[in-house]
Order: C-alpha cells, then structure tokens, then sequence
C-alpha cells in the first residue's frame, strides 16, 4: 500500500507527464513508488538495484530519464551529499531539511532549524535577495566515522 503522499506524488507526476506529452509508464510511476516507499537518500545504483530485487526490468536510461523529470516536477529533490554522483529522495510538503554528511561512513543526517532558517532569510533580505530553495550541507565526521578515523590514522 503506497501512502497518501506517495498517492498524490503519482497523481501529479502522471498530470505532469501528459502535460509534457510524455508517455505515462509502469517503469516511471514504479520508480516513483521505491523513492516514496522510504525515507532514505538513494542514488541511480540504489534504484536500480530495488528495481532488480523487485523483478522489475528498468533500464539505467530510463532511471536517469526519470529522475530527471521527477525532480523537473519538483516531487523528487537532488543533492550531491559529498559525493561526484548525486542522491534522490522524495519532497515533503515543509519537508525542508539540511544534511550532515560523514566522509568516512556516508551516513546523512537530517536537521532543520527554525532559528537558523529565519536567520537565513533574514540575511537574503539584507542582499535584496529573494531565496526559493535553501539547502545546507555540512561535511565531516559522524560518531562513528570519528572512530573509523581513529582506526585507520594509527597506519
Ligand atoms: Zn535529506
């Protein structure tokens, strides 16, 4: 059973691909399913590989070409987290959030900050700037990558 929000994410992406005059596919709207299935940070790989595990044939250009619109349709967001390649994971209505990103284990952690966040746009006021998306990603070591390091600096 998809969820409510997952429900309306198909509903719009479907009203979105006519609109588009593109093909409305069991392939798109599955892919759409898996990134709204969970709450995790997936990359094409990861997609791909649900996609194996589930018996579904989707073709890496097809994930691609689908993430591509997802995130055009402003349902999927696309971040780099550290990496060369970038990770998908779905919109939620106020879902504005930021990422921790450990360089040692790749673990994301999520948070959000109101005070922070005002103080934000109280900065882009000050520059006449009108901000439309905000997403702060700070690099370093989670507690167990602190300890990964450790590990390893001893060689
Ligand atoms: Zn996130």
């Amino acid at each position: 059973m998809s969820s409510k929000l997952a429900q309306r994410a198909q509903k719009l992406f479907i009203q979105y691909l006519r609109e588009n005059n593109l093909k409305v596919t069991q392939e798109r709207l599955a892919l759409l399913d898996e990134i709204f299935a969970t709450d995790e940070h997936l990359d094409a790989d990861d997609l791909l590989a649900r996609m194996k595990a589930k018996q579904r044939k989707v073709s890496r250009a097809t994930v691609y070409r689908t993430l591509d619109l997802l995130v055009q349709c402003g349902l999927v967001r696309k971040s780099r987290l550290g990496r060369e390649h970038y990770f998908y994971e779905k919109m939620e209505p106020g879902g504005g959030h930021h990422h921790m990103v450990c360089t040692a284990t790749g673990k994301i952690i999520e948070f959000w900050d109101a005070d922070l966040d005002e103080r934000l746009r109280r900065l882009c006021q000050e520059h006449k700037f009108r901000p439309t998306f905000i997403s702060i990603q700070i690099q370093g070591l989670s507690e167990e990558g602190q300890k990964v390091e450790q590990d390893t600096s001893f060689f």
